[in-house]
This record gives structure tokens, C-alpha cells and sequence, in this order.
């Protein structure tokens, strides 16, 4: 299986006044293309500081990541931009649509800022069961369809891998399970990599392997086949 993701000897720490703070001590990981993976761990264990960094929103402090065989921590910020903006996809806990724009609207958004293929905002918008809904705003949908919308969002740009930081926090358990079948239908549809950092037990019964960080190290890796 070909790794979309490679990260190599990453460290980052934080300066807090005269001191170093370590965060991240030496995260060594592979995640094969159509992987669904999480990455648990207690609450300021460095989940979002890393998913951040395999993003390529954030830099190590030292250490290589490698998405697609492109090492991402050695680019200038242009080409950076491109690689975040074609390659991957980001959804988060609150949701961040764009409230004065329909749903329509917000799926096509990140799609006029990129070049390179894209997916069809209408397909999209049935993908994710909201076709329906395609005219209402934000506020006008439950929180359960605005992740949904937030998730075609970040497919608009057809990326490799869809990155989510604890993308079903806000959400109770039936809503969670949708969503999670959702996650597993656009691996089975696109071969989507996803990458989610999660405290949920339900998101990590549908992980292929489940990652487990505790003070900036990767403590155990359990692999499971995905049973929902
Ligand atoms: P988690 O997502 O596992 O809860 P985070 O990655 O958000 O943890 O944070 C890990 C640690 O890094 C926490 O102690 C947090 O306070 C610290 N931290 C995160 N971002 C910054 C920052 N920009 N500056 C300083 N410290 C930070
Ligand atoms: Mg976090």
C-alpha cells in the first residue's frame, strides 16, 4: 500500500517566555492511501498541534512530513498553499460555514481559490444526503447537516485526505453515527485517506488503526478492521 503520509522525527515545542516547551517528541507515523486512522489521546496531548503539522498548517520544529512523496516542511509558502489547497481537506468541531451563503454556496467556495480538478458542488451536496437543502443558510440546519456540509466542503478540491479534529464533538451519538458512515462511504466512493483526532469510541470503531499519543509520543498503535 502506498503511504500518502510519512512523518519522520517530528518535534515542535512552543516558547513560553525564556523556556521550551516540548509538545511533540519524536512522532514517527505512515498512513497508507484509503487508511482511516485515529489519533486519540488526553485532553493538550498534542493531537491538534501534530494533525495541524501533518496538514501542513503548522511546521515542526524539526522533522519531515511527506504527503504524497512531496516533503511539505521545505517548501515555500506558495507551493505550500497548493498542496494544502489540492491535496487535503480539513473539517473541525465547529463547523466554520460561512453563515450570509447558502450550503450550495459554502461546498463550492475553496473550489475558486485552487486550480487542478474538482468535484461538482451539486454531486457533493448528495453525497452527503443534504440535496434538499441546497438553498438554506447555516443557521437554518441542524448541526449534524452543517458538519455534513462542512465535510462535502472539504472534499470540493477531490483531496487525497480528509483531516478532521474531533469533527464529531459537537454532535450527539445518532448524528455521530451518520456522519462516521459518511467518513466510510467516501473511502469506499474516492479512496479518501482520513486522519481524525478523536476521543469518541464510535469514531474509533470504524479506524482501520487507532493511534494512541500521550505527552507528545506515540504510546500504542492497535489495528482493527472497521466494524460499523
Ligand atoms: P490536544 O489537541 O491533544 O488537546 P494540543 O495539540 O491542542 O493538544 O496542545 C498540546 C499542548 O500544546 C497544550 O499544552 C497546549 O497548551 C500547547 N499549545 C498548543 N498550541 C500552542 C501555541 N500556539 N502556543 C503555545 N502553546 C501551545
Ligand atoms: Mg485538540
Amino acid at each position: 500500500m502506498k503511504n500518502v503520509i510519512e512523518a519522520r522525527g517530528i518535534y515542535k515545542s512552543y516558547t513560553l517566555g525564556s523556556t521550551e516547551v516540548p509538545i511533540l517528541r519524536g512522532i514517527n507515523l505512515n498512513v497508507g492511501a484509503g487508511e482511516i486512522v485515529a489519533l486519540m489521546g488526553p485532553s493538550g496531548s498534542g493531537k491538534s498541534t501534530l494533525l495541524g503539522i501533518l496538514g501542513g498548517l503548522d511546521l515542526p520544529t524539526s522533522g519531515s512530513i511527506l504527503i504524497d512523496g512531496i516533503d511539505i516542511t521545505r517548501l515555500p509558502e506558495s507551493k505550500l498553499a497548493e498542496i494544502r489547497g489540492t491535496k487535503i481537506g480539513f473539517v473541525f468541531q465547529a463547523y466554520n460555514l460561512v453563515s450570509t451563503l447558502t450550503a450550495l454556496e459554502n461546498i463550492a467556495l475553496p473550489s475558486y481559490f485552487t486550480n487542478g480538478k474538482k468535484k461538482d458542488p451539486n454531486e457533493l451536496i448528495e453525497i452527503v444526503g443534504l440535496g434538499h437543502r441546497k438553498n438554506n443558510k447555516p443557521t437554518e440546519m441542524s448541526g449534524g447537516e452543517q458538519q455534513r456540509v462542512a465535510i462535502a466542503r472539504a472534499l470540493i478540491n477531490n483531496p487525497k485526505i480528509l483531516f478532521g479534529d474531533e469533527p464529531t464533538g459537537n454532535l450527539d451519538s445518532k448524528t455521530e453515527v451518520k456522519v462516521l458512515h459518511l467518513f466510510q462511504k467516501l473511502r469506499e466512493d474516492f479512496g479518501t485517506t482520513i486522519f481524525l483526532v478523536t476521543h469518541s469510541d464510535e469514531v474509533a470503531r470504524i479506524a482501520d488503526r487507532i493511534i494512541h499519543i500521550r505527552d507528545g509520543k506515540i504510546r500504542e498503535v492497535s489495528n482493527h478492521g472497521s466494524h460499523l
